[in-house]
């Protein structure tokens, strides 16, 4: 038998909804499908957050807005999924909602088709079905809509007749949904009109929806040009047209959350933020975070393929984050081979979640610590690490304690950098505009390192949010730099610092109602 080693097998596109922006929206079969993914492709509409959902190692492509300023088209977008797919890589390409509801996913799976590319489509929540859930719009009723059409508002600059069918739409017995409506919403609502439906059906403006900067205008068809203009909207906006938008509270549930409306900066800390992003995003803030660190390849991938090459005369290879597991196995199968050059090496996992990573390779942890430290692995190997041969895969500025414990205990150790890590110390341009128009309400700051931080990073613009503090170290630190604090956590805790915005913002509520 022979087998034809230069040819790569080619790998795999999968078409994925992402859903309509609440991270929660998302399919299983679409955080699985990111989970293998060496490369994602993903649209403006679809929210960053997802990513997360995509191992570190995996080559991320945002595209921007179609209209404005978008990195790649359409069929460089192609261009670019095909040449992945054919040199054996597994490609999502994200999309917002569901790709087949005015995704264009017909015209990149023909592409694929043709080129002989397997693929796969995976459905999502469409952003006009969402709106009847957190709008809280039975966009179908027994008595008010027996039908919906999702509409495109968009016309083709091209065509001289409109792509709409007015006159079938004006009859049309049930809730009109437009995607797409902004830029030519005098032209769809005033050709509604002329063929019959009354000015005065009620329409829901709907701009991010799901997301927690959703924000929902009622008007009439009569009106809704206008109410566009007003508050300039901009792209992207759901209208939802038809007597069943009267059936909704003005306030659904959704925006009925403690802290909605609420947009709050939790600046990246190696212990609390995830936790206080988690809480604050449940009360319904516009949590935005922004990472501490950044993590890529490492500078020189030499001294990791040498290890490579001898790696079964090592007794332990010992990998101490998620990240690791990743950039390892794939420097693994970039260089051709797979799971099975690891041999019979045994597999120390610093965490839970480093040992699940090896489990999406379908690898077995022989060793997790009690505790998720360097100090407790080294403890626990210690008493087998008299001359036996250690591998530690880390980052390129990892910490010393475990090499040196095995180094003292008698094992030989080599350590090898399979991802670079280091601190982000420009400020984050979004936020940096964000906090410059004053659209931040709310600053979350958990350490004095962090308040220093955060005042190199933005300078003034920081007094344009309230800042939140943990406690009063804190808080006197925050002093000194010129930004007092507005509340500061009691008890000293997440849940105290939670309950401090919480309880401002009630009162603030209570104030302004009078
Ligand atoms: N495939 C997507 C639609 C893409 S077309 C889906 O199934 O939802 C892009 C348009 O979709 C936007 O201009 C807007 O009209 C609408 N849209 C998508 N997500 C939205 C959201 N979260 N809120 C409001 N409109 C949204």
């Amino acid at each position: 038998m022979t087998t034809n080693r230069s040819k790569q097998p080619p790998g795999i596109v999968y078409l994925v909804g992402a859903g309509p922006g609440d991270p929660g929206l998302i399919t299983l079969r679409a955080v699985e499908c990111l989970g293998r993914a060496d490369v994602v492709i993903y649209d403006y509409l679809v929210n960053p957050v997802l990513i997360k959902h995509a191992a570190a190692a995996a080559e991320l492509v945002c595209l921007g807005r179609p209209t404005t300023g978008r990195t790649l088209s359409q069929v460089e977008v192609n261009q670019r999924m095909l040449e992945a797919a054919q040199n054996g890589k597994v490609v999502v390409r994200l999309k917002g909602g569901d790709p087949s509801v005015f995704g264009r996913g017909a015209d990149e799976t023909g592409a694929l088709r043709e080129a002989g590319i397997p693929f796969e489509i995976v459905p999502g929540i469409t952003a006009g079905l969402a709106v009847g859930a957190y709008c809280e719009i039975p966009i179908t009723h027994h008595e008010d809509a027996s039908a919906i059409a999702l509409i495109t508002g968009r016309e083709r600059d091209e065509k001289e007749e409109s792509a709409i069918d007015h006159e079938a739409l004006a009859r049309f017995p049930g809730t009109l949904v437009f995607y797409m409506g902004v830029d030519k919403v005098t032209q769809w609502s005033q050709g509604l009109i002329g063929n019959g439906k009354p000015p005065e059906t009620p329409v829901a403006v709907v701009r991010w929806c799901t997301r927690a900067r959703q924000q929902e205008i009622r008007c009439t068809l009569g009106t809704v040009a206008e109410t566009v203009r007003d508050h300039a909207l901009r792209p992207p906006a759901l209208f939802v047209v038809g007597k069943a938008v009267d059936r909704a509270p003005l306030r659904s549930w959704f925006a009925q959350r403690p802290l909605f409306g609420q947009r709050i900066l939790v600046p990246a800390s190696q212990t609390t933020s995830e936790r206080l992003y988690d809480r604050l995003a449940g009360l319904g803030a516009d949590a935005i975070t922004q990472p501490a660190i950044r993590i890529g390849e490492p500078g020189d991938w030499a001294p990791v393929d040498d290890a490579l090459d001898k790696l079964d005369q090592y007794d332990w290879l010992v990998f101490s984050s998620g990240n690791g597991v990743d950039y390892l196995l794939r420097r693994i199968e970039d260089l051709g081979g797979d799971v099975r050059w690891l041999g019979r090496i045994k597999l120390a996992a610093m965490g839970s979640g480093t040992a699940e990573r090896l489990a999406r390779y379908h690898l077995k942890a022989d060793l997790i610590p009690a505790q998720f430290v360097a100090e407790s692995l080294a403890s626990t190997l210690v008493g087998d690490a008299a001359g036996k041969r250690f591998l530690l895969a880390r980052a390129s500025r990892g910490r010393e304690v475990l090499a040196m414990e095995l180094r003292q205990a008698g094992a030989h150790v080599d350590q090898i950098a399979v991802y670079d890590s280091v601190d982000v110390e420009e400020p984050d341009p979004d936020v940096a505009a964000q906090l410059a128009a004053g659209e931040i309400h709310w600053i979350t700051v958990t350490s004095s390192a962090i308040a220093r931080s955060l005042v190199n990073l933005y300078g003034d613009d920081l007094g344009s949010a309230r800042i939140a503090s943990i406690g009063p170290v804190t808080s006197s630190a925050l002093r000194d730099l010129g930004h007092a604090p507005s509340v500061e956590a009691t008890p000293q805790s997440i849940e105290g610092l939670v309950e401090a915005i919480l309880r401002w913002t009630t009162d603030e509520r209570l104030t302004i109602r009078g």
